[in-house]
């Protein structure tokens, strides 16, 4: 089995190949390691082969690595994502220990992370999550509640609006995958002219990121490809 840090070059070099088959700059599209139910060792290989964006989609979890790395010299620079659903009794939990939360989808949830904030912090920076498969068991804002939401959260001190996540339907057909690609991607460009910090479209993972970049990803958010196979299925 090869390393983390060969699975790391390994997807550098797909990123890299996707932005320049799209005609994108190789640095316009940067690299979240998702590590959720993967061991703290696995985090720490890929800090230390120079990755430092890290994605996490249990609150429990995902807390008990931050405490933990944080008593470890040497990772100081890292940064974390919140990336998975978040119910409104976890949200101080998540506004004291990441940088970004990726899956704001109602106002609510967006109103408790401003208040509970910690203020020497800074805000914490927000994507919206937008269900742009349609399907009704994903979570998600619909492509017509993103306006309000973004405008509603654009006005709360201590959230960034910086962008909009994704999650396209479980499926190898490229047509349909790049329909809903494009979809949020159309959308981030609307919003991005009435808010100029939304510079981050997240989308794109393990199986369609190639797809993805060449949709406008900025941001790809991988598993699989780095770390190996998960034990147990959550998503
Ligand atoms: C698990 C997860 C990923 C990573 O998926 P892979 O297919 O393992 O790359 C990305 N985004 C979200 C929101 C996830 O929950």
């Amino acid at each position: 089995m090869n390393s983390i840090s060969q699975q790391l070059q390994t997807v550098q070099a797909r990123i890299r190949q996707a932005a320049r088959q799209a005609d994108r700059p190789e640095s316009a599209v940067a690299l979240l390691a998702v590590s959720k139910t993967k061991p703290l060792t696995a985090i720490m290989e890929a800090y230390q082969a120079g990755q430092r964006q890290f994605g996490e989609n249990y609150v429990q979890e995902a807390v008990q690595k931050v405490q933990e790395l944080r008593q470890i010299p040497g990772f100081e620079q890292i940064e974390w994502h919140f990336i998975g659903p978040l119910q409104s009794n976890k949200t101080r939990l998540v506004a004291e220990h990441f940088a970004w939360v990726q899956s704001v989808e109602r106002l609510k949830i967006a109103q408790r992370l401003n208040e509970q904030r910690p203020h020497h912090m800074g805000p914490l920076n927000v994507c919206l999550q937008v269900n742009i498969s349609g399907e009704s068991n994903k979570s998600g804002t619909t492509e017509a509640e993103v306006f309000e939401l973004a405008a509603e959260v654009s006005r709360l001190p201590m959230l960034r609006l910086r962008g909009l996540m994704g999650i396209p339907e479980d499926t190898e057909d490229q047509a349909r995958l790049q329909m809903q690609f494009a979809a949020l991607a159309r959308l981030f460009t609307q919003l991005q002219a009435d808010y100029p910090s939304m510079d981050t479209l997240s989308m794109g993972m393990t199986n369609d990121l190639e797809t993805a970049i060449a949709c406008g990803s900025t941001l790809v958010r991988v598993g699989t490809a780095l770390f190996g196979a998960r034990d147990y299925k959550q998503d």
